[in-house]
């Protein structure tokens, strides 16, 4: 029988119409463990006693969602329910246009090595191109159901970047409204006929191009937030990540790791996130409308080589220590 809604405990979406900020107020993400307390509880054991993402303590996590390879053989990859969800299936109907209501969606988490690897780099590339196989299956049946408006897999690495447990993972959401974030990219990208042609033409006249492998381009963005930011972009037009091919999300696994190879060398021991920008699941805005045949997936690798502090907060403006065409000239002989 399904658990009876809890008001006060499950994830609510509020938007502030005064700031056009969005906050997913979830009171249990404060219940999420860390993994040095976990460490600390089991005396210094090795991570094989602790940690819920290695291999033989499947019994610590929900069931699998999706898993590669198919049972019975031992899995590479997995994704499962997210234990602490800032979204997750609402449990009133929704009231559409209503400030507060409930953040529903799908909230999930894909291990990404049975070992406690804490870098993307010490995994083979087979393991980690599983992964994102997994990632693009899942996203493309969440697509499908209708409900949702948006979804996104997205990675904190390392503690500055908002990692709790360092076995190497990352979370996959599905929602039913459009980020504010994703409106705004929306909106400018609806005022150019080939919004992505002309962003990459302009990296390849700048000198931003850092490398270009298999259809797809990494770049450091005209205006990056942070030292050696770069975005991994498509050069055809694929408005969603999930409606690609097997080929290309090998291809991103690929570059992904070239890329934060680059970022280790340049910036030792730097935390890092990303995110994947797909175009609008639901096209129900004019705007997105507009957009959805001329986007392109790209994700966004944003190092966190210093923080958000009061100005970045206060404005909304960043302060990047390293201009663009610096950043990836380094890129590329790192
Ligand atoms: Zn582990
Ligand atoms: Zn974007």
């Amino acid at each position: 029988m399904p658990a009876p809604p809890h008001p006060h405990r499950d994830p609510i979406v509020h938007h502030d119409d005064r700031t056009g900020r969005a906050v997913i107020v979830a009171p249990r993400r404060g219940e999420r463990p860390h993994g040095a307390d976990l460490a600390a509880a089991h005396g210094g054991q090795g991570p094989a006693s602790w940690c819920p993402f290695c291999a033989g303590n499947e019994d610590r996590t929900p069931p699998d969602v999706l898993r590669a390879p198919a049972a019975p053989a031992p899995w590479r990859a997995r994704i499962i329910p997210n234990r602490y969800p800032f979204a997750e299936p609402a449990p009133a109907p929704l009231a559409d246009g209503v400030a507060s209501r409930p953040a529903h969606g799908v909230h999930e988490v894909v291990i990404e090595s049975p070992r406690h690897d804490t870098s993307i780099l010490s995994i083979d590339a087979a393991t980690w191109s599983d992964g994102w196989q997994l990632v693009r299956r899942r996203l493309a049946d969440l697509a499908r159901r209708g409900d949702l408006a948006w979804g996104t897999v997205f990675k904190n690495s390392g503690p500055r970047a908002g990692a709790s447990l360092d076995h190497a993972h990352s979370q996959l959401v599905a929602i039913d409204f459009l980020p504010p974030a994703l409106q705004a990219e929306f909106a400018a990208a609806a005022l150019r006929a080939d919004p992505f042609a002309d962003l990459l033409a302009e990296a390849h006249a700048a000198g931003r191009v850092v490398r270009e492998a298999h259809g797809l381009v990494a770049i450091v963005p005209p205006v990056p937030r942070q030292p050696c930011e770069t975005w991994i972009v498509p050069t055809s037009r694929q408005p969603q990540f999930h409606a690609t091919g097997a080929d290309t999300a090998d291809a991103l696994a690929h570059l992904t790791q070239d890329l934060v190879g680059r970022l280790a060398r340049l910036l030792p021991g730097v935390d890092y996130n990303w995110w994947l920008h797909d175009a609008a699941w639901r096209a129900d805005a004019a705007a997105t409308a507009v957009v959805a045949d001329r986007w392109h997936w790209h994700l966004e690798i944003l190092p966190r080589a210093s923080e958000l502090a009061g100005f970045e907060l206060a404005t909304g403006c960043h302060v990047n220590s390293l201009p663009a065409v610096e950043a990836a000239a380094r890129l590329r002989d790192a």
